[in-house]
């Protein structure tokens, strides 16, 4: 068999020991790889209501079948977990050259679980693994632990995967980073910080052996000429993900907390400013896309000020939130997020909800350490970044996420903090898209763009069919049809770019896995729509396990009762009950509870956790 290395690693950080075992073939054969595999792991080893924190919790690097092969934007890593944020399941991913070097060192999994009882770092190499001391390491930065890990292993080409102050503090939204790569969101940095383990460092020499090497090439050539023909490629190559102008002119871009849909000037913030901060372009391995951007800001406040970056959704979060379309923020902001260890999403969240407490008086001066938070203040945004990350001041009670501090703050702050199951939205106003906010009403990990994203509302891209945004008809066929591909997408594993902008279809993704694994299901298309909605019913019922369902399933007052003021999107609510009936009776689930029936669950192959379904 092919793409696989056929061998996990398991950690036990408490007792410092490991051990290895085989693939499974049947998890193989139902799960394919990457989020299967993910989803599969944590519902099989984690008892129901294990703390985040814990022991007994676990934190899962995966690397795909493809990871390490000349297929295209096969290059993520992910990380699995359940969440610190939010108590469900929780998937977050990277890129870079992280999920390829896992490959190369032998692995296609690492599955940690214990604590520490001093910081370390692992360093797995050539089908090896040791428990190194990361003391001297802890409460630096992602950049400088990258560099001093290189520095003491002796080589530069180590791939990293590390924490910075704000896992270490145990900051709810902390994430974990590769060179500036985040898997940003859902905690997974608080959840390694509380195990003590600062990073994990990976070098090897082995290949990635081929099934069907004849088969994969004219697949991966294939898969070239698509993304080439890609209406979309060459903007999506030349600026990223930047697509302020898009969200703008359709009247849905968040700002001040989610009560405008437009920004004023959104202009300053619109992907050819960034290229004009260009220093130099940069990939992920093997992806020809190279969406990626060294930015530098060359004049004004902020002059002097890089980043890997920013994408889209910490643009938003540093300008939407305050208000404040500034270019130069947006680069320094993203930096600093990155050496400290933050999602951006959720910081950026944070701040606009303190911002709107505290013009509603129900945060002071006396609960701000005298800053006056006022919309348009973009100075105190570095300062409050810093703030969350070291868990100090006001900065403490956001680190908990919005969800959490409105519970702590009171006095109806509650109605202000915009999340779904605890996860702070992205920059999209699903009042604006129903299709695209009904996949983060219902998204296993909270409000999650990447579970469901909805390209035929934002982009008009007519797959499998035109729609009208405002329309509430057929959307919850729709948001499946989203949620399952991306599932069966994400077993690869393939980048969420490409996929939320339809670069590949599902015979093409089936080509490539079934020729790299000799897996000859895997070539059929119906087979790999079976795995998506598997997936996605797992991670269901891992949170129905948790004791979610469909009261869970459900948006702040602001977005199912105040219409979106002005703009392109006014007049517009999200009309959260006709659409939930109408998802959950596509999905096969009880519109009373929303927990999938058990005829849906043994049809999915889903048996074992029939129990849980009422
Ligand atoms: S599209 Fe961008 S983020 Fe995705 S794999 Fe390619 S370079 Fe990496």
């Amino acid at each position: 068999m092919g793409g696989y290395k056929n061998r996990i690693l398991r950690v036990n950080l408490t007792d410092h020991t490991f051990s290895e075992e085989p693939l499974d073939k049947d998890l193989i054969h139902d799960y394919i790889g990457g989020r299967g595999f993910g989803i599969k792991f944590l519902y099989d080893d984690l008892k129901p209501g294990v703390d985040p924190l814990g022991e007994d919790n676990e934190i899962i690097f995966i690397a795909g079948p493809l990871a390490g092969t000349n297929a295209q934007s096969f290059a993520r890593w992910k990380i699995f977990f359940k969440s610190p944020l939010t108590g469900t399941y929780f998937k977050s991913s990277g890129g870079g050259h992280f999920a390829a070097e896992l490959k190369f060192a032998g692995f296609d999994a690492v599955i940690v679980k214990g604590i520490s009882e001093k910081p370390v770092y692992l360093w797995i190499h050539d089908g090896q693994c040791e428990f190194r001391d990361a003391s001297y390491l802890w409460g630096l930065d992602c950049d400088d632990t990258h560099t001093l890990i290189r520095e003491e292993l002796g080589d530069p080409l180590v791939r990293i995967a590390c924490i910075g102050p704000a896992g270490e503090r145990g900051v709810k939204y902390a994430g974990v980073f590769s060179d500036r790569r985040a898997a940003g969101r859902g905690g997974g940095g608080a959840v390694m910080g509380a195990k003590n383990l600062k990073a994990v460092a990976v070098r090897g020499r082995e290949k990635v052996d081929i099934a069907d090497p004849e088969a994969f090439r004219e697949a991966v050539k294939a898969q070239i000429a698509a993304y080439k023909a890609h209406p979309m490629f060459e903007s999506f190559s030349q600026t990223g993900t930047q697509i302020a102008e898009f969200t703008n002119v359709l009247g849905m871009y968040p700002t001040r907390n989610f009560r405008e849909g437009v920004l004023p000037d959104w202009e300053k913030i619109e992907g050819a400013e960034y290229t004009k901060l260009r220093v130099r372009k940069t990939a992920c391995y093997s992806c020809m896309i190279h969406c990626g951007n060294i930015t530098k800001v060359g004049t004004g406040k902020y002059k002097g000020a890089w980043s890997e970056g920013p994408e889209y959704e910490t643009t938003w979060a540093f300008s939407g939130p305050i208000g404040v379309p500034n270019i130069g923020l947006t680069v320094a902001a993203d930096k600093l997020c990155d050496d400290l260890g933050l999602d951006t999403i959720s910081t950026g969240n944070a701040i606009g909800f303190a911002f709107e407490l505290y013009e509603r008086g129900i945060l002071t001066k006396e609960d701000t350490g005298g800053l006056e938070l006022t919309y348009g203040r973009e100075d105190l945004v570095l300062e409050l970044i810093r703030q969350i990350a070291y868990r100090e001041g006001l900065g403490d009670l956001l680190a908990e996420g919005t969800r959490e501090a409105a519970r702590r703050i009171g006095k109806g702050a509650e109605q202000y903090a915009i999340h779904v199951k605890g996860l702070e939205l992205p920059a999209y106003d699903p009042r604006g898209a129903k299709a695209h906010g009904l996949n983060l009403l219902t998204a296993n990990l909270g409000a999650d763009h990447n579970c469901g994203y909805a390209p035929q509302e934002l982009f008009g891209v007519p797959i499998p069919r035109e729609v009208d945004r405002f329309a509430i008809e057929g959307k919850g066929e729709l948001t499946k049809f989203n949620q399952d591909i991306t599932a069966f997408m994400e077993t690869g594993i393939l980048c969420g770019f490409p996929v939320s902008m339809s670069m590949i279809d599902a015979g093409l993704y089936g080509r490539l896995i079934s020729a790299a694994t000799g897996i000859k299901d895997f070539a059929d298309p119906n087979y790999m729509w079976l795995v998506g909605e598997r997936i996605f019913n797992l991670e269901r019922m891992f949170n129905v396990r948790e004791g979610f369902g469909k009261k869970d399933d459900a948006f702040p007052a602001r977005l199912t009762n105040e219409p979106i003021p002005s703009g392109p999107s006014a007049g517009q609510v999200f009309e959260a009950e006709p659409l939930l009936a109408d998802y959950y009776k596509v999905r096969g689930w009880d519109p009373e509870t929303g927990i999938p029936t058990a005829a849906k669950l043994r049809e999915l192959g889903l048996d074992f956790t029939a129990q849980y379904a009422k």
